[in-house]
């Protein structure tokens, strides 16, 4: 048996809504920053949507650590 050469895709985190999606996919629209349904958006949505899943992101990881100071 040998190794497979067949290209399969990762699994990735949106920027813009978060979502998980496959890249590369045959047929998808998805790119390597964007899912699917975000990846046909106008550029200036895509910012506003990326600095907010970023803000998003910050303050996750600030409430997971406050919980688990707070026992
Ligand atoms: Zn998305």
């Amino acid at each position: 048996m040998t190794m497979s050469d067949e290209q399969i895709g990762k699994d990735r985190t949106c920027r813009a809504c978060g979502a998980g999606f496959v890249y590369p996919q045959q047929g998808s629209l998805a790119t390597k920053r964007l899912c699917p349904s975000c990846a046909g958006l106008p550029e200036a949505v895509l910012r506003v949507l990326e600095a907010h899943q970023l803000e998003i992101s910050r303050l996750k990881r600030a409430l997971a650590r406050a919980r688990g100071e707070a026992g």
